[in-house]
């Protein structure tokens, strides 16, 4: 068990940055991924960054009346509580009782003990889409009546509020609405850099995005360092799963439209779901879970493709697109629709100008 922080509850310039993790309804992937960090010592990351891990379900010892006896104390004011980290959606049902998910030995609904703990933490963070939106837990016909901390889908709200708010670091005068390292699962760098920042006092809430995700991922596209960029150019699509071109026209990618880093950051030192051959279906995004189509299909209207790449108008991608068609590399042409490199660039006789 962590020692009490000793003084006053508010955190002072040095002091650790103390994260109390639980996980609500979900599948804990956000923790399966966290421990796919880049970095061979997770505990002494944190350690070394300032934070100071209170409690996880998956990666502390203590259990049953220990864990109990610390959220006691951060509701009593005996045990400072800097960012509260839920991951997994928050189960509202049956009829708003929250009684489908009951935090065991306490004999209170897993949502209660959130509502308490979220007004007692100087931040709150939403691990992942789950906790961020409701995510797949609020898929279909939703009989948990799953929700997000302050979003239900792209709808604000959720269990908090709209209005919720958390004071960060006390005297700062910032209010801060939930912080959403969304992503299904979230990447493990996206919430490693969140606490990093925070523990740093290098976050403010101009740095979160109008869906309360960290800029520093939200602010790119997928679609940026996409290996396929060249295919997308030209409109070279793949037609099958191991086809080598853009996945965008037939098979269902959204990373032109997806908030993330995935192709500049990558996950575990090289891969996206791109680069595996998979569309990105846009996890990081509010409601993904439903698109209403299949996640492997583009949904089109009269061969022009529903969603657009973001910041494009419609005209401009018909007519960009035709021309670019039409200009497409014999080289492009081929290999979109092949599994390896049929044919590769060609080599100059002079040298290269
Ligand atoms: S496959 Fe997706 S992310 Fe890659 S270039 Fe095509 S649209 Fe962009
Ligand atoms: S590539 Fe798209 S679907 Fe895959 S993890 Fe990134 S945002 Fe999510």
């Amino acid at each position: 068990m962590n020692a009490l922080p000793s003084g006053s509850l508010a955190r002072s310039p040095g002091e650790p940055l103390n994260v109390l993790w639980l996980q609500s309804g979900g599948c804990g992937g956000c923790s399966m991924s966290l421990l796919c960090a880049d970095t061979p010592d997770l505990p002494g990351t944190w350690r070394d960054a300032g934070i100071r891990l209170l409690w996880h379900p998956s990666l502390s010892l203590e259990t049953g009346v220990d864990v109990i006896t610390l959220m006691e104390d951060v509701l009593a004011d005996r045990l400072r509580l800097d960012v509260l980290c839920i991951e997994g959606a928050l189960l509202r049902g049956p009829n708003g009782t929250g009684r489908f998910h009951m935090l065991a030995g306490t004999g209170l609904p897993m949502i209660d003990w959130v509502q308490r703990l979220s007004a007692k933490a100087h931040l709150v963070a939403a691990v992942g889409s789950c906790a961020a939106w409701g995510g797949i837990t609020a898929g279909g016909d939703n009989p948990t009546e799953a929700c997000g901390l302050q979003h239900e889908d792209e709808h604000p709200g959720g269990l908090l509020g709209e209005s919720f708010r958390t004071p960060g670091r006390p005297g700062t005068r910032a209010e801060w609405p939930v912080i959403n390292i969304a992503g299904c699962p979230t990447h493990p760098g996206w919430v490693l850099d969140t606490l990093m920042a925070l523990a740093a006092d290098a976050l403010t809430p101009a740095d979160l995005d109008a869906l309360g995700r960290p800029r520093f991922y939200a602010d790119q596209l997928v679609h940026h360092g996409c290996t396929r960029n060249e295919y997308y150019e030209f409109k070279a699509s793949a037609e099958q799963p191991s086809d080598l071109g853009c996945m965008m026209e037939h098979m269902g990618c959204k990373g032109t439209q997806a908030h993330a880093d995935c192709n500049t950051r990558l996950w575990n030192g090289e891969g996206s779901c791109t680069r595996g051959g998979y569309a990105c279906i846009s996890c990081t995004e509010p409601g993904f879970q439903a698109p209403g189509h299949a996640f492997h299909a583009t949904p089109k209207i009269a061969g022009i493709p529903i969603g657009l790449p973001t910041d494009m108008p419609k005209a401009w991608y018909v007519a960009l697109a035709s021309l670019s068609k039409s200009a497409t590399p014999k080289r492009v042409k081929h290999n979109a629709t092949a599994d390896h490199v049929v044919v590769p660039p060609a080599i100059r006789r002079t040298r290269l100008k």
